[in-house]
C-alpha cells in the first residue's frame, strides 16, 4: 500500500470524538469544532489535506506548532518517526498528552511555550506542520528546518489565509506552493 493510501486509510478509522472534550456528538461531521480557550479543531478532511502535502516518510523527524486537541498530532505521529508538538495553553497541551498517551503514541515529545520559536533543542526538522495562522513565516521555523525539507503553513490575515507548502531545496533556496484557501485561529507572538 502506497503511504498515501495509508495515511488515508488510518485516517478513515480515527476517532475523532476522543480527542475532544466538548461537542463529542459533532465529531463525525466534517467541520471545525470548538476545543475550548477560543480555539479551534479544523475540519477532518483539512487535517488529512495537510498531512499528505506534508509527504511524511517513517523516518521524519515532524515539528508541530498548535497542539490543540491532539488529533493532528496523532496522524502525525502515526507515520513519522517522531512529532515534536508545541502548544501555548497549558491545559490544552496537558490535555492533548494525557490522550495521546492513552491512545499508545510513544513517539510524542510536548512543550508548552511558544511556538514562533521552534524547538531548538531538537532541530533541525524534517518535516514542520503549522496549524495556525501567520503575516509570514517565522525565521525560526525556517532556520529548524531540515534542507530538503517540507513546512505546510497558513499564510495571510487574521480572517483568510493561503496555505502554503514551504519547501527547503539542499542548497538552503525556499519555494512556496499554494495549497488552498484557509480560516485558521492566529498563531499568538508574546514575549517569552
Ligand atoms: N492542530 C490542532 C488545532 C489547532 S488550533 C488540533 O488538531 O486540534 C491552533 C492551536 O495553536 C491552538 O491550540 C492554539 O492555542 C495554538 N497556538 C496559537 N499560538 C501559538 C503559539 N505562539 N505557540 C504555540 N501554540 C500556539
Amino acid at each position: 500500500m502506497s503511504q498515501e493510501k495509508a495515511i488515508i486509510n488510518y485516517f478513515e478509522n480515527m476517532d475523532r470524538s476522543f480527542y475532544l472534550d466538548e461537542n463529542k456528538d459533532l465529531a463525525s461531521m466534517d467541520r471545525p469544532l470548538p476545543i475550548g480557550f477560543g480555539q479551534t479543531i479544523s475540519q477532518p478532511t483539512l487535517v488529512l489535506k495537510m498531512t499528505l502535502a506534508l509527504d511524511l516518510h517513517p523516518e521524519s523527524r515532524v515539528l508541530e506548532i498548535g497542539t490543540g486537541s491532539g488529533f493532528q498530532t496523532a496522524l502525525l505521529a502515526a507515520f513519522s518517526e517522531s512529532v515534536y508538538s508545541v502548544e501555548r495553553i497549558e491545559p490544552l497541551q496537558e490535555g492533548a498528552k494525557k490522550k495521546l498517551q492513552e491512545a499508545g503514541f510513544t513517539n510524542v515529545y510536548f512543550k508548552q511555550g511558544n511556538g514562533s520559536r521552534g524547538w531548538r533543542d531538537h532541530d533541525p526538522f524534517d518535516r514542520i506542520m503549522v496549524t495556525a495562522a501567520v503575516p509570514e513565516i517565522p525565521d525560526e521555523l525556517l532556520g529548524q528546518l531540515q534542507s530538503g525539507g517540507k513546512m505546510v503553513i497558513p499564510i495571510g490575515t487574521p480572517f483568510s489565509q493561503d496555505l502554503t507548502l514551504v519547501e527547503k531545496d539542499e542548497e538552503g533556496e525556499i519555494s512556496q506552493n499554494f495549497i488552498e484557501s484557509v480560516v485558521f485561529v492566529g498563531l499568538v507572538e508574546e514575549e517569552d
